[in-house]
């Protein structure tokens, strides 16, 4: 039987072996364990990638929100607006600080942030906007500059998912005030390990990020303020670096897998496909569909070879941890897609003969 992994990074790795091998070694050879030569390169490459002026690497993407936020000065009795269906790195950021996490339902077409639903939620406590191109596709960012401008809100774009995806011809993580990046193995762009980072045009918040994530020091033995330990190793940089060389091509196939999923799934009465707006560049780190019965479909999906995930089960309003804070408020979007998504596979490398195996399969037990 035809087996399709969700994900297979060792495929990834097959195509670039040489290259990979040799930067690893390299760093090695030079002793570029923790910051230096490998991790400055990647960072510059990084920021030219997106067209912006700094990019700071640090240990992990939900350090970096954590840093951003500390960095423009959130902290106990704030709170911080975030989509109620995201990885919970978005909200557990603003928790670590004292702050905290107030969540806005989701659109249930483009699963980011419902715009339309974020005025009624700022209060004079309000800081900052955290919009998560959940998926790969951008979220309105127009409409959530123009609340930001409005009540004067710093936007962190999350953009851990969307590597490359684009707004209206701007990529995202350009757009907002700042934006936090992760580069765990499996996102588009993604190292052999955790790594992260924060890019940002205002030089002030990169230096203060800059320091926060190295224990506050702008020099050897001089702690500005007290920060902490989160830097990029030399390894997952001297990594990161030959796979940013890719990230075009790897979109652009992840892309093109998703138009063959489209097509093949596009006619279905019951399977609800991933929308993308037309001034969006969806890429596609999941491709996210809608079914009834949610259970029975991917255990036969399983038991004909193909896995697949759910991001994520539970909107955060309803995971343990947050699930007592909200009883005067619903999530009625996520409270009704929680229920029916499920994450085909995606990555580069899969192949057309998988994704028609994935969607003749998926097509035969909702009986289409
Ligand atoms: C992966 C992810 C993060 C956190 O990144 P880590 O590097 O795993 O800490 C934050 N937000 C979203 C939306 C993510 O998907």
């Amino acid at each position: 039987m035809l087996q399709v992994p969700f994900v297979d990074l060792f495929a990834q790795y097959l195509t670039i072996k040489e290259e990979i091998d040799m930067a690893i070694s390299n760093a090695i050879k030079n002793c570029d364990f923790i910051g230096g030569e490998t991790v400055k390169e990647f960072e510059n490459a990084f920021a030219d990638y997106l067209g912006v002026k700094n990019f700071v690497s640090c240990a992990n993407g939900t350090d970096s929100l954590e840093i951003l936020m500390k960095a423009y000065g959130i902290g106990p009795n704030d709170e911080v607006i975030v989509p109620a269906h995201t990885w919970i790195s978005t909200a557990e950021s603003v928790g670590s600080l004292s702050a905290t996490p107030v969540f806005v339902d989701c659109r249930r077409d483009f699963y980011t942030i419902d715009t339309s639903q974020i005025e009624a939620k700022i209060t004079s406590r309000t800081k900052a906007i955290i919009p998560v191109h959940l998926c790969g596709l951008p979220a309105d960012m127009d409409e959530i500059m123009r609340i930001s401008a409005k009540y004067k809100l710093i936007v962190i774009e999350d953009c851990a998912q969307s590597h490359g995806a684009t707004y209206k011809g701007k990529k995202v993580g350009t757009i907002g005030h700042a934006s936090s990046f992760s580069f765990y193995p499996g996102k588009n762009l993604g190292a052999y390990g955790d790594a992260g980072g924060i890019a940002t045009n205002d030089d002030n918040i990169a230096e203060t990020c800059r320091m926060l994530a190295n224990h506050g020091q702008n020099g050897k033995h001089v702690h500005r303020m007290e920060g902490r330990n989160s830097r990029m190793d030399g390894l997952q940089a001297a990594i990161l670096s030959v796979k940013l060389k890719y990230l075009t091509k790897w979109t652009k196939q992840r892309q093109e897998n998703a138009a063959v999923y489209n097509t093949l799934l596009g006619n279905s009465k019951t399977i609800q496909i991933p929308v993308c707006p037309p001034h969006s560049t969806h890429v596609y780190h999941l491709y996210m569909v809608q079914v009834d019965k949610r259970e029975k479909v991917m255990n036969y999906l399983k038991d004909n070879g193909i896995q697949t995930a759910i991001h994520y089960p539970h909107g955060l309003p309803f995971v343990d941890c947050y699930k007592d804070r909200h009883h005067n408020d619903s999530f009625p979007n996520v409270a009704r897609y929680q229920d029916r998504i499920i994450s085909l596979p995606m990555y580069a490398e899969l192949g057309e003969k998988e994704i028609a195996h994935v969607a003749d399969t998926l097509k035969s037990i909702v009986g289409e």
